[in-house]
């Protein structure tokens, strides 16, 4: 398959220092849907770099065309790659003032409807292609004062009129969950199969991460053009399992996983393989425990990733050295334990893990993870 390396280049904010997001672009032009795929937004988070580096090689190796375009960003945060405190790689939040990398992406859903009149006094019939044009022109008339802000710009226009948005991250457990912005979209079960997603969860942050920056103006769409935006798009996050996951056969099937997916959904042709069974616990937001701790320690986990928790059961320990006491941390909720922190030091007021059930929590966490 043949591919077109671009690559594109930042806002300078320093002296000496320029930096550029590195493009790979398959089925230039060709129509039918499109596919935007990235990792390292969160810079410290190498696992799934590695699946995108496979996925353009298995890509690059095969014979065929894709039926429709296929954009590929490896290392999609330069300036996290670049941010070193003590000899560890800071690549979550930026050091200046920007905070989390996967927070306050522009959200161009308001200049949607402008953009939309726009093009319509240019005498352009407002269907699905006036869509994806009008979203690339909010996003190109984003000022960027900042390196950081045309990083996200660059990024968000990569991916704005995309059909299916994968976003590659990683936790510091051992199984792959997913999120998802419509967990009743049919492509939502047809990736968690192929990335074989122990647990897959829907709904909507009221953060603006990168998918909802990409999936939200599509909602304004329908509202506005209902007869015409009927097409619905899919963003999603795969957390590709801890940051210390990096292995080149691990990262092969993952990447695999990528391509079951888009032959699921038509972007690569079908090579007539089985779907994968479902593996997944499908639930939402609403039914997400984030445990939180409140005292200090050595944070010592009594349960792994992957695993079946009940209401009331421990999952970890506090520990403090100093006298022995240990305090326990229990559920409050029953489901699956799917995500936990790299830290083994309990910092209180911090969220230690995640647990995934079926039934509301009343509780509002906020931004579990800020
Ligand atoms: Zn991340």
């Amino acid at each position: 398959m043949l591919s077109v390396t671009e690559d594109i280049p930042l806002f300078t904010s320093w002296i000496g220092t320029r930096r550029h997001i590195t493009v790979y672009r398959f089925g230039v032009g060709r129509p039918g849907p499109k596919i935007y795929l990235q990792g390292g937004l969160h810079a410290d988070e190498p696992p799934g770099m590695l699946v995108l580096h496979h996925l353009i090689r298995l890509l690059q190796e095969r014979d065929d065309e894709p039926n429709g375009e296929i954009i590929i960003v490896p290392c999609a945060n330069p300036i996290g790659l670049s941010q070193r405190i003590q000899g560890h790689l800071a690549g979550r939040s930026d050091l200046g003032v920007g905070g989390n990398f996967n927070r306050n992406f522009p959200d161009v859903s308001a200049q949607l409807g402008e953009q939309l009149s726009l093009l319509r006094s240019e005498g352009h019939v407002l269907d699905e292609a006036a869509i994806r044009l009008a979203l690339r022109n909010a996003v190109a008339v984003v000022v960027p004062k900042t390196e950081l802000d045309s990083m996200k710009k660059a990024l968000l226009g990569l991916a704005i009129d995309a059909d299916y948005v994968v976003d590659a991250h990683c936790d510091n457990g051992e199984v792959v969950y997913a999120f998802v912005s419509d967990p009743d979209h049919p492509a939502a079960d047809l990736l968690s199969r192929h990335i074989r997603s122990v647990v897959t969860i829907g709904g909507r942050a009221d953060v603006v991460t990168f998918p909802a920056a990409c999936y939200r103006p599509w909602r304004v769409a329908r509202e506005l053009l209902p007869d015409v935006a009927a097409t619905r798009r899919l963003a999603a996050t795969i957390e590709y399992r801890g940051t210390r996951d990096v292995s080149d056969d691990v990262a092969t099937e993952d990447a695999q996983g990528l391509i079951g997916f888009m032959e699921a959904v038509g972007v690569l042709e079908s090579s007539g393989k089985v779907q994968p069974e479902a593996v997944s616990l499908r639930t939402t937001l609403e039914c997400v425990e984030y445990v939180q701790i409140s005292a200090p320690g050595l944070l010592i986990f009594s349960k792994a990733t992957g695993d079946n928790v009940e209401a009331g059961e421990e999952v970890a320990q506090i520990l403090d050295p100093t006298t022995g006491e240990r305090k326990s941390v229990t559920a409050r909720s029953s489901g699956i334990m799917f995500g936990r922190v790299g830290s083994r030091v309990a910092v209180p007021g911090s969220t230690i893990a995640t647990i995934a059930g079926t039934a509301p929590l009343a509780t509002d966490p906020g931004d579990p993870y800020p």
